[in-house]
This record gives C-alpha cells, sequence and structure tokens, in this order.
C-alpha cells in the first residue's frame, strides 16, 4: 500500500517503521503515524512547521465552508479517499462519518501525531508532491484549501493522478481573492486584512478559477461539477444550496470536481 518517495517501491512494515528494501531507507512510525518523507523535506520542515493549536478543539468544530462545499461534490459509490492536506482533521472526519474508507495526510508530523491520538481514520505524514500511496490506490482525492501551500502544483496533480484509479475523481476548494468583499477591502486600502487572515503559515502561490482549470486539464483531468457560488448553508444538517454563477465575483471559495480520462 505505501510507497517509498525516494524510489517509488513497495514499503515493508516492521514494528516501529516502514523500510524500502531497495533504496534501504527507514522511514519511522511516530504514535500511529507513518512518515514518509525524504530525509531532506523532514530536515526543512522543522523550519515550516505549523503552530501546533488546540488539535481536539479544531477537529470537532462545526464543518467549514469548504468541507460542505466538498461533501456536496463528492460522488456517493465513490469510498476509498485521500484527503491530501488534511491538517487537523475535519473534513476527513465528515468523511469517515460517511462510511468513507478516509486517509488523511498532510506534511506536518506534529499536527498528524496529534490528530492520531483521537481521530478514528488514519493518518499519514508525506509530501504531496511525492504521495506515498501505491498507483490506482483511491477512487477520490480531496484537497482543501491546500493548493496555495504547494511547491510544485503540476507534480502534485501528476500525483493525484497516479494514485487514482480509471475515472477517477479530484475535488479541489481553494480561496478566491477576488471575491467582491476583498475588492471592497482592496478599494479601500485594507489588504492587509486579507493577507493576516489568509498569512498563517506558508503560501507558495496563488490561483484563479482559469489557472486551476489549465493545471488539471493539462494532466488529463476535467471539470465535471462546482459548488463554488454558496447561496445558503444549512449547517446543522450539513447542506448547502450553489449556482453555477458569477464564480469569480460571488464565490468566498472556488470548488471544483475533475474526472480522469484514463
Ligand atoms: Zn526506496
Amino acid at each position: 500500500m505505501f510507497i517509498c518517495p525516494v524510489c517509488k517501491n513497495i514499503l515493508k512494515k516492521e514494528v516501529v517503521s516502514y523500510i524500502c528494501e531497495v533504496c534501504e531507507t527507514r522511514y519511522p512510525i511516530k504514535g500511529n503515524v507513518p512518515i514518509l518523507l525524504k530525509d531532506e523535506i523532514q530536515k526543512a520542515l522543522i523550519e515550516r512547521d505549523r503552530e501546533l493549536l488546540n488539535a481536539f478543539e479544531i477537529y470537532n468544530r462545526p464543518p467549514r465552508l469548504a468541507y460542505l462545499q466538498c461533501n456536496k461534490l463528492i460522488s456517493k459509490k465513490n469510498k476509498k479517499i485521500l484527503d491530501l492536506g488534511a491538517g487537523y482533521g475535519g473534513l476527513s472526519k465528515l468523511l469517515f462519518e460517511q462510511n468513507k474508507e478516509v486517509y488523511a495526510m498532510d506534511i506536518s508530523p506534529n499536527i498528524a501525531i496529534e490528530v492520531s491520538k483521537f481521530a478514528p481514520f488514519p493518518y499519514i505524514v508525506g509530501e504531496a508532491e511525492n504521495i506515498p500511496f501505491e498507483d490506482n490506490f483511491f477512487d477520490t482525492v480531496v484537497s482543501i484549501q491546500s493548493f496555495p501551500h504547494f511547491i510544485n502544483p503540476e507534480r502534485v496533480v501528476k500525483e493525484m493522478r497516479r494514485v487514482l484509479v480509471e475515472k477517477g475523481e479530484v475535488i479541489i476548494t481553494i480561496e478566491n481573492i477576488i471575491w467582491f468583499y476583498y475588492r471592497i477591502l482592496m478599494v479601500l486600502g485594507k489588504w492587509g486584512q486579507i493577507a493576516e487572515k489568509n498569512g498563517r503559515h506558508f503560501i507558495s502561490s496563488m490561483y484563479s478559477y482559469s489557472d486551476l482549470l489549465k493545471l488539471f486539464k493539462k494532466q488529463g483531468f476535467e471539470p465535471i461539477a462546482d459548488a463554488s457560488t454558496v447561496i445558503y448553508i444549512n449547517k446543522n444538517k450539513k447542506k448547502i444550496i450553489t449556482i453555477p454563477l458569477f464564480k469569480n465575483l460571488l464565490s468566498i471559495n472556488y470548488a471544483i470536481k475533475f474526472k480522469l480520462k484514463k
């Protein structure tokens, strides 16, 4: 199931680690969490590992807008899901409650170890540019508000393609920085408020709706559904109503479902 992020061979499980018998790299299991990172990534991470907040409290918060958008787009029949950039695990929790087989993955060992103390689904530490799962493993990959953090987005999309089954699906949500309210703040010279909200941790790049379409189409994905413009939220019933209009102006979050043509 897991593959070596260095040489892509299947890893063998030992008591407190996974080992690659080809390149002889050993990957530790801390708590219940396999840390499947290349050595240099693990060393670089110390600098950019996120501030660890109260994991239990954040995990149990009501679903965020992006989770509800993702929930609306996810196919009922698709069971095996990778939550790429799972953070504090709120979306994985929501999916797990719907009897999905969900694997949470993020690059931050601290958060993963903390969340895995109470989360009932597996949590894996890995790099999105080097997803440590074998080919054709998932029905769906979801990536919620994570794209701006990826250093090499094209590589991430290629990896999503690799781990997906034939006609597999990807659901992406991403903040719309040209939402009308942000435009007003910009005109009023209050860009700092947006930056403060979005800049708490490492941002690599920002994307427009068409940037995202272009990125995925290039790797053989086609957009098949959209839940970007939300006009009603019922948080208790975990439902939202969306209209497919005025995405650039009215969406707080872009939410797109792609299908793989392979
Ligand atoms: Zn290896």
